[in-house]
């Protein structure tokens, strides 16, 4: 099958176009504004003559551009979206409807203490929420995102060993199949990482934690433990995880990324954890996948909740307020505070309306129904794909690439493939653990004739590149997206960030 070419380069509907820069129509403008009256130049000869390079562009110009733009991200409101430890599940509209009332979207963080009362209590009762539904007692509402969650929990952690002169404790010890932002949030805060390996089940190993905490427990600051993991599995052995771990006088951080799978069904603080973050924009249904905002509440232990950051609210007898400095009352053993404002509180917003229109057997069912929708796709794709551990799983399921020894197909030319079938990838070569990996999370937002449309697809590949005689097919695909194969290594380490006009009588620039 060959890319049918076309005089203008549009297929289809999908029309071709440069970037604003090139589409410059010197002097066109979107807006008709009366001459401007004769004012005396009052900037003594500097004022500027030429042209300050933005493109010239009429109205129905700008508004197709933008919306252009905005039809070739893929998003969760486009299509079905795989992307394992991503949680890109539906958001409902009632969620926006929330957040866009006048009283919360025009509220200002300088205002009053006395006029937001209302936002407070939200915040407060957000809170509250999160408190009940990981069995915590206390939770720092201000970070922005799950990285920045870490962050807290272990900034927390540190000022806690500072506190009781353990400032020599360096070490934090991190599973192999971490999520990346962990072993990269504890070198950010000075830690060196210790790498743990995992079983040949894809749990955390424990004889070798305890083998690690042996070796230099007493450097040890804290472990951090991604669960369910980032292998779709439920780290069993938490409780004892968590005992090793105060035992060495360590905490234990817990990554909450994936609560989607358990929320409802299992209280965190049960299990030992001294911290743990919760991506609301996964779990609790903000919209993401382009870079925020999200919001990634820490909850601690009582251990650590005194060193929690400011700002946070308090409520007393004389209603609601904001401790806002580190040192004094409330906030006396603080470590600072790492975000400015209160916390990004549209999420917030659309984290407790989503609450309170699931409820406490909603948010139950949902978890279950992620986990019942991830053990479909395992089960049915078991039958060509290979799972990389054996089942059941929770949220998500990995397969290795065994299923493709021999095919000259690779992870990547299937996921490629995948793309013409009209369907987003799944994670690809993550978990590391894992060889080949493709790591799918459904969510319970997904529909059994979504999933089986997907599962049709990826088994039609798995076939078609087994058969043998198709290897050259799948290394052109995609064959029907608007680019093919780029070079995404060199986009990432060579970016081209700026557009420079060309030069007079050259070739524009290419706009890939
Ligand atoms: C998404 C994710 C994170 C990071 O969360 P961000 O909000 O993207 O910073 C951390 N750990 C795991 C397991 C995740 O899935």
């Amino acid at each position: 099958m060959t890319k049918p070419t076309t005089a203008s380069g549009n297929r289809g509907l999908q029309l071709e176009q440069g970037l604003i820069f090139e589409q410059d129509t010197p002097g066109a403008t979107a807006v008709d504004l009366p001459a401007l009256p004769h004012t005396r130049d009052r900037l003594g000869g500097m004022k500027n003559t030429k042209r300050i390079g933005l493109p010239g562009m009429s109205e129905p110009e700008v508004v197709r551009h933008y919306t252009r733009l905005s039809q070739k991200n893929y998003s969760i409101d486009s299509g079905f979206y795989p992307l394992g430890s991503c949680t890109m599940k539906h958001n409902p509209r009632l969620n926006e409807k929330m957040a866009r009332l006048p009283g919360f979207a025009d509220v200002h963080p300088f205002q009053p203490v006395s006029t937001i009362q209302g936002a407070l209590e939200l915040i407060d009762t957000t809170a509250h929420w999160l408190k009940a539904l990981t069995g915590m007692p206390a939770v720092a509402m201000s970070p922005a995102a799950g990285a920045h969650g870490e962050l807290c929990g272990l900034m927390c952690i540190k000022a806690a060993h500072i506190a009781k002169n353990q400032g020599n404790r360096t070490i934090v010890l991190v599973p192999e199949s971490a999520h990346g932002t962990n072993p990269a949030t504890a070198a950010l805060c000075g830690y060196s990482v210790e790498s743990i390996p995992a079983n040949s089940e894809g749990r955390v190993d424990l004889a070798a934690l305890k083998a690690a905490l042996e070796r230099s427990g007493s450097n040890v600051a804290a472990v951090m433990i991604t669960n369910p993991n980032t292998c779709g599995l439920f780290e069993r052995e938490c409780i004892q995880v968590a005992d090793m771990v105060h035992a060495a006088g360590a905490y234990f951080y817990m990554d909450g990324a994936n609560f989607n799978a358990i929320v409802g069904r299992l209280r965190i603080g049960d299990l030992g954890v001294d911290a743990m973050h919760i991506n609301l924009h996964k779990t609790f249904s903000t919209p993401h996948g382009g870079g925020g905002p999200g919001a990634g509440p820490t909850v601690l232990s009582a251990a650590l909740a005194a060193f929690a950051p400011v700002p946070f609210v308090v409520h007393d007898a004389q209603g609601y307020s904001v401790e806002e400095q580190a040192g004094f009352g409330a906030a006396k053993d603080s470590f600072g505070r790492m975000k400015g404002y209160h916390g990004q509180f549209g999420v917030f917003v659309r984290a407790l309306s989503y609450m309170l229109a699931m409820g406490s057997d909603g948010l139950k069912q949902a978890s279950g129904d992620a986990v019942l929708n991830a053990n479909y796709l395992m089960a049915r794709l078991s039958t060509e794909l290979t799972p990389a551990f054996p089942g059941p799983c929770m949220h998500e399921c990995v397969f290795d690439d065994r299923f493709l020894k021999g095919t000259g197909v690779t992870t990547l030319d299937i996921a490629k493939a995948l793309i013409d079938e009209g369907v987003h990838p799944p994670t690809m070569y993550f978990p590391l653990v894992v060889h080949g990996a493709l790591l799918m999370e459904p969510t319970e937002t997904e529909s059994k004739a979504t999933l089986d449309q997907f599962v049709d697809s990826l088994l039609h590949l798995a076939r078609k590149a087994k058969a043998g005689g198709a290897e050259a097919e799948f290394k052109s695909a995609p064959q029907l997206s608007p680019r093919r194969r780029l070079d995404e290594t060199k986009a990432a380490r060579k970016p081209v960030l700026r557009w420079t006009p060309p030069a007079a009588g050259a070739a524009s620039q290419a706009a890939e």
